[in-house]
């Protein structure tokens, strides 16, 4: 819809965009009215009184609902759901139009349907697409998107939801398809939930932790107790501490690259990037980068628990020198890390008083899945591998499998 070129007076091109209504003048319409016009689009309001409505942007229109929406084929609908009542007596003019739903509601599963599907029940005309409830109307204000720029958008049409995507696309946002209008009710319970894409990462690390602390507690403590009566309990202030750190580090730096090698692997055997991933697949692609930072604060603590062991000054250098790799955060941070802990322990696997209770060493259990994970890479980037899925990252489709593969929009971009 906006990629229509008009020539200026001077005989320049200038870039037209097409017209977005705005119903309702509240803290939200204001705000995305005023981010809109700074990138370009004309923007026309539909307000209950047109005449007195106040703090609008300069250079915005404001017009009756009816009004408003004969000048463009897509409406934000900047309303609290309990007064959409207005909008079955517009349902005519509605007709074809794209209704986006930007709505949230104050507690979890309010009503028995999400607010987008409620509204396609009122107006069946207009092809409803959800989406932007997630953004607020003060970073949309101030421009501070960038911790939050993504724009999770759903809908039966796909044509509208493409619309409202490029809409989303050029105000600088990234927009997610999360599919059919079923999963408005999900983006809908979104902002609700605390810092959704933390609890995967705070789930995992918090497992990790616990595991690697009740597993070196055991090795480092107790069978030194049990086996010698030696009281190490002094070891779990720093030692112990000082394990758990760079195992669970290496752990989620590698948790943060396995997804897109699965993903990419996945797509190797559709042939086809055109096809949505699992939903786990996606849900773990989009906290990929809380996992990084995760492992990077992690890794952190370590050097600095490394710091403070007087002794250790060979291995303080070591990771004065893979810190200044890891702010890389690639594949390669990886692969010191992992040949990090192996240089550690390659005089140690073999030692078998190291097994205590015939238990391997912690760094041997934190380098299984960097192990795994390196493997997979190397496989990906091996020439002809490299190429196939290039090939189908680039819209390519292995024929034979999918002959008609449904167009849907995933989160290949994302790997
Ligand atoms: P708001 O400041 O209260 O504005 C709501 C607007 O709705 C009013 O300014 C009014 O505009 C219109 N309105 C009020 N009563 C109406 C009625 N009976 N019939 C028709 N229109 C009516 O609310 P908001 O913060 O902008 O939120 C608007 C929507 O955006 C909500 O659904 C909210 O969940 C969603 N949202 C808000 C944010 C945010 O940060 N504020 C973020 C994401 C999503 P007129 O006087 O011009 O008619």
């Amino acid at each position: 819809m906006e990629n229509s070129f008009v020539m200026a007076g001077g005989g320049e091109t200038a870039h037209k965009r097409d017209t977005i209504c705005i119903f309702g003048t509240g803290d939200f319409g204001r705000s995305f009215g005023m981010r809109l016009l700074k990138s370009g689009y004309p923007v026309v309001f539909g307000s209950r009184d047109p005449k007195h409505s106040i703090l609008l942007p300069s250079g915005a229109q404001v017009f009756s609902h009816a009004d408003a929406l004969k000048i463009s084929k897509i409406i934000f609908l900047a309303v609290h759901r309990e007064n959409y009542d207005f909008l079955p007596a517009l349902s005519d003019l509605l007709d074809e139009k794209v209704l986006v739903d930007v709505s949230n509601n104050i507690r979890m599963n309010q009503y028995p349907e999400s607010n987008a599907q409620y509204l396609a029940q009122l107006v069946p005309k207009a092809n409803v697409v959800k989406g932007f409830n997630t953004v607020s109307a003060w970073a949309l204000q101030s421009g501070s998107l960038d911790a939050s720029s993504q724009v999770f958008v759903c809908g039966d049409d796909n044509k509208s939801k493409q619309l409202v995507m490029d809409v989303a696309r050029s105000i600088g946002l990234t927009p997610l398809d999360q599919g059919s209008l079923l999963a408005a009710q999900e983006l809908e319970n979104y902002p609700l939930q605390l810092f959704p894409m933390w609890r995967l990462p705070f789930i995992i690390t918090a497992g990790l932790t616990v595991f690697f602390f009740l597993y070196c507690t055991v090795i480092d403590v107790i069978y030194p107790y049990v086996k010698e009566k030696k009281d190490s309990s002094y070891r779990l202030a720093i030692s112990v501490p000082n394990r758990i750190f760079p195992n669970v580090s290496l752990i989620l730096l590698s948790l943060t690259y396995l997804p897109g090698a699965i993903a990419a692997f996945i797509q190797l055997y559709r042939g086809t990037k055109y096809k949505r991933f699992p939903d786990w697949l996606n849900r773990w692609m989009l906290c990929r980068k809380q996992l990084g930072l995760v492992a990077l604060a992690y890794a952190f603590l370590h050097v600095l628990y490394t710091l403070i062991i007087p002794t250790r000054y060979p291995v303080r250098q070591r990771w004065m020198q893979n810190i200044i790799e890891a702010s890389k955060l690639g594949h390669v941070t990886l692969l010191l890390c992992t040949a990090h802990a192996a240089l550690f322990g390659w005089d140690r696997f073999l030692q078998s008083r190291r097994y205590k209770w015939g238990l391997p060493q912690a760094y041997m259990l934190g380098m299984v899945i960097p192990c795994i994970v390196l493997v997979l890479k190397l496989i990906l980037i091996t020439p002809c591998v490299d190429r196939m899925i290039t090939r189908i990252r680039q819209g390519w489709e292995s024929k034979s499998k999918y002959k008609a593969a449904p167009v849907c929009i995933n989160n290949a971009s994302l790997i």
